[in-house]
């Protein structure tokens, strides 16, 4: 069955999201990043970007928050472009580790591969990936360059953020070393590591964020700049993965209640990919125990269940194509 949506709908319920979840207090800021803890905690912004270019967005949807695992995303979709789909799965895998986004353990237990490029060690060996390999800003100006043809708009670092996750990443350190050990990081391990970090602490908008989002339902071509980002047959791939770990060792809950992929980062932002059909994001800083934006994960759920577009659902949710315009 198909059910055909349009912009009007769209509007009506992001606005009716933000309504139902505005006064949702549950969860906390992130800690352990003290810049993280510092950030209002009333921020709250929807966003959602169309195949069309529409660009529809409620509450504080220009605020630059740090972007932090939500990254992981445009850096797999990279390794995968410059590569491949199956030189990512060889490198580092594309398992679930049910574990949490820091976890040594998982690394210790998955002892052939880093697992998943959304976890830290996969996204630490795939920015060890990035071309051209050896030479750190290079492989900066890949990474920012990517995300902005993802994004439609530039993005930069968070100077604050970068110096306050270099000055505690103890843990993503020890993961780096490890991941040496095991023969599994391609590059300077601690360059690596730097790059990672840096990608963590850019500063993007939800509105940027429903944008990334689009660009890859729409098959790799942004619909705000008409550029084709990436291969359209890494979609499906980098979607499965959003699937997979997106929210962690939440991330079963996640899909089971929602059916969408989705990738949460402790900034408070999310991003969600409804391929074929639309980008949508949300932002609000107070975090679930795994991690996981509290109140944009409300808001997105509800977004999904109004507008049909949980991707196991037998109702296919498409985008009504507009009206032609009158003589
Ligand atoms: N920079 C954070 C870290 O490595 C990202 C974690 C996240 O957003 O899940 O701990």
């Amino acid at each position: 069955m198909i059910r055909k949506i349009d912009k009007k709908t769209v509007g009506e319920a992001l606005r009716a999201a933000y309504d139902h979840c505005k006064t949702e207090s549950g969860g906390k800021n992130a800690d352990y990043i003290p810049y993280l803890k510092n950030v209002a905690q009333n921020l709250f912004g929807i966003a959602a970007c169309l195949p069309d270019g529409s660009l529809m967005t409620v509450g504080d949807t220009d605020f630059r928050f740090g972007i932090e695992s939500v990254s992981k995303v445009p850096t797999a979709l990279l390794a995968m472009e410059q590569y491949s789909d199956r030189e990512v799965l060889h490198r580092i895998g594309a398992d679930a580790t049910g574990l949490p986004f820091n976890s040594i353990m998982a690394i210790l237990l998955e002892n052939d591969h880093p697992s998943t490029p959304l976890v830290n060690a996969g996204a630490i060996a795939a920015c060890s990936m990035i071309k051209p390999v050896g030479d750190s800003s290079g492989k900066w100006r890949s990474i920012v360059d990517f995300l902005t043809a993802l994004a439609g708009s530039p993005v930069e670092v968070i100077d604050e953020l970068y110096r306050s996750e270099s000055d505690t990443n103890f843990n993503n350190r020890s993961i780096a070393w490890l991941l040496k050990n095991y023969g599994r990081i391609y590059d300077d391990p601690m360059m690596a590591l730097d790059l990672y970090t840096r990608q963590c602490s850019i500063g993007v908008t939800a509105a940027q964020l429903a944008t990334v989002a689009a660009t890859i339902a729409n098959g790799g071509m942004n619909p705000l700049t008409h550029k084709q980002v990436f291969r359209p047959e890494l979609t499906p791939r980098i979607a499965s993965l959003m699937a997979t770990v997106g929210f962690y060792e939440h991330t079963g809950d996640w899909l089971f209640q929602t059916g969408l992929p989705a990738k949460s980062g402790v900034g408070g932002g999310i991003m969600a990919v409804i391929p074929g059909v639309m980008g949508l994001a949300a932002f609000a800083p107070p975090l679930d125990t795994a991690g996981n934006s509290v109140k944009a994960q409300k808001a997105l759920s509800f977004i999904a269940q109004r507008l049909d577009l949980n991707i196991f659902h037998t109702t296919r949710c498409v985008m009504a194509e507009p009206a032609p315009a009158e003589a």
